[in-house]
């Protein structure tokens, strides 16, 4: 488990890949340099003896060797290449019987060998290399070319017969003792290569990780505060991306911070209204003496009426506290969108009544859909609510129900003062009111839309306002059917 968490540090791989990839290519050329030199070491020398081996062929022949083995030339020939490969040099006969041996051991015996058969035969060159051993063998054949005298039927002058065999095995030890002392050499030149790789990859290692390393230790000092400045290590295209996306969460926390700040602030200012309306009513009823009933009563209606807007601020503010949870937070239900909007628009009669606002509901189809019920009503009462409020009378409020075959809309359009274009991305927010005052006086609290889109988002689904001053606004809501 260490040792695996050893291994996930970028530096340390990035270490070991560039020592292999130094080590493993030096290591196989200076095998495959050793490899050529043996091999064709063990080729010269091969052509070597196959040389000698082949002007002694021809001497055997001309001393009468295989019949005689006395003459002294070829013996000391035969001794000198002996000596001379420090190998052994063996005369075999075309009944394969060893007429010679330099080793002086096998004379007189026969020799049963493939190679020496086969090169009977007429095959020339063959020869084995041992490495184990360190030993090369090879055959020659003894071949005569039938002079005019010597010619019979069987034979006619200028034919070649092979009367014997050379048979060769020559020490290699000279060629291991070259390439022993080159390994040597090169185990000396391999050392200095990975002593040197080593620093190398060190140095690369470090040298490549520096950029994140950069990164982190700004990310650390944003982190413990000291830094708000957004990240600069942009050396790789890599450390580009990190910097640019860490920085755009950056960008969008600070956001979210400052968004925060702001509700804070004005949640603050909200709630403080009323009671500071309150305390001036109640200050001034105390400052009088012998205040008649009625102004009394006046006065009491007034602190009911900025009680009862502190208590709708706040269950506003629970509302949408609720709906910042996420989707998982949703009750889902089948409901009937047709049934809750019919609903929802009884409940709100009374108030369109008094606002002398004609409320109409169109069905244009049957919806089901499977959503939170009690959210979609809250949709429903803050548009409808909204249709009214911002309505002049005599206006009109149509909630339009709608769908296809994936999703259903709610449109809810009005009559009334309609919103000015530059303030319709404002609206949703949380506390924007577009005339602050007529809607306190109307009874807004600023979060009825920022409430509707919550719910709208945690179904997955969207809300857009068209409006035209002094002709009136359409908002539509569009909600997936199946949650
Ligand atoms: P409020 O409680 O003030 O109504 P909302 O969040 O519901 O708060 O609306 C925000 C602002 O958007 C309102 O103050 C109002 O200025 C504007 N608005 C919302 N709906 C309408 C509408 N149907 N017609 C005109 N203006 C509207």
């Amino acid at each position: 488990m260490h040792r695996l968490k050893f291994w996930r540090s970028l530096r340390l791989r990035l270490f070991v890949i560039i020592f292999l990839v130094g080590l493993i290519p030096s290591l196989f050329i200076k095998n495959s340099i050793l490899k050529g030199y043996e091999e064709r070491a063990v080729r010269v020398r091969t052509a070597d003896v196959q040389n000698q081996l082949s002007i002694l062929a021809n001497h055997l022949i001309t001393y009468n060797y295989l019949i005689d083995t006395s003459s002294e030339v070829v013996n000391a020939e035969l001794n000198l290449l002996s000596n001379l490969y420090s190998g052994r040099v063996m005369v075999i006969n075309n009944r394969l019987k060893i007429v010679k041996d330099t080793y002086g051991i096998s004379e007189g015996k026969t020799m049963v060998s493939e190679e020496v058969v086969r090169c009977l035969n007429g095959e020339s060159g063959i020869s084995n290399y041992d490495s184990v051993n360190g030993y090369i063998e090879l055959t020659v054949p003894i071949t005569e070319t039938i002079s005019q005298t010597a010619a019979t039927d069987e034979l006619p002058e200028g034919s070649v017969v092979c009367r014997g065999v050379l048979l060769a095995s020559t020490s290699t030890d000279t060629i291991m003792t070259t390439i022993m002392i080159l390994g040597r050499r090169s185990q000396i030149i391999e050392l200095i290569v990975i002593i040197l790789l080593l620093g190398i990859s060190v140095l690369l290692s470090l040298v490549l990780v520096k950029p994140f390393n950069r990164i982190s230790r700004q990310i650390e000092s944003v982190k413990s505060g000291m830094s708000i400045e957004p990240l600069t290590a942009a050396d790789y295209l890599e450390t580009q991306h990190i910097v640019s996306s860490f920085n755009s969460l950056l960008d969008k926390m600070r956001k979210i911070d400052e968004s925060r700040r702001e509700f804070v602030s004005n949640v603050s200012h909200e709630l403080k209204t009323p009671l500071t309306s309150v305390k001036i009513l109640a200050d001034s009823l105390n400052a009088e003496n012998d205040v008649p009933v009625e102004v009394y009563r006046d006065f009491m209606t007034d602190i009911t009426q900025e009680i009862e807007r502190e208590d709708k601020i706040i269950n506003d503010l629970l509302e949408l506290v609720k709906m910042d949870k996420d989707a998982t937070s949703l009750n889902i239900s089948t409901v009937d969108i047709n049934a809750l909007s019919e609903i929802i628009l009884k409940r709100m009669r009374p108030i369109a009544r008094k606002n002398e606002v004609e409320l109409t509901l169109v069905s244009l189809r049957e919806v089901s859909a499977e959503v939170d019920e009690v959210k979609i009503s809250l949709i429903l009462t803050n548009l409808v609510e909204n249709a009214i409020k911002y309505n002049s009378p005599g206006g009109n409020a149509t909630v339009t129900v709608d769908a296809d075959h994936q999703y259903f809309t709610i449109e809810v359009t009005d009559t009334g003062q309609g919103i000015p274009e530059d303030e319709l991305d404002s609206i949703f927010e949380r506390f924007y009111r577009v005339d602050k005052s007529h809607s306190r006086q109307i009874g807004g609290t600023g979060l009825g839309l920022a409430i509707t889109k919550s719910a709208v988002m945690l179904h997955k689904g969207s809300v857009c306002v068209k409006s035209t001053v002094g002709e009136g606004s359409t908002f539509t809501v569009r909600i997936p059917l199946k949650a």
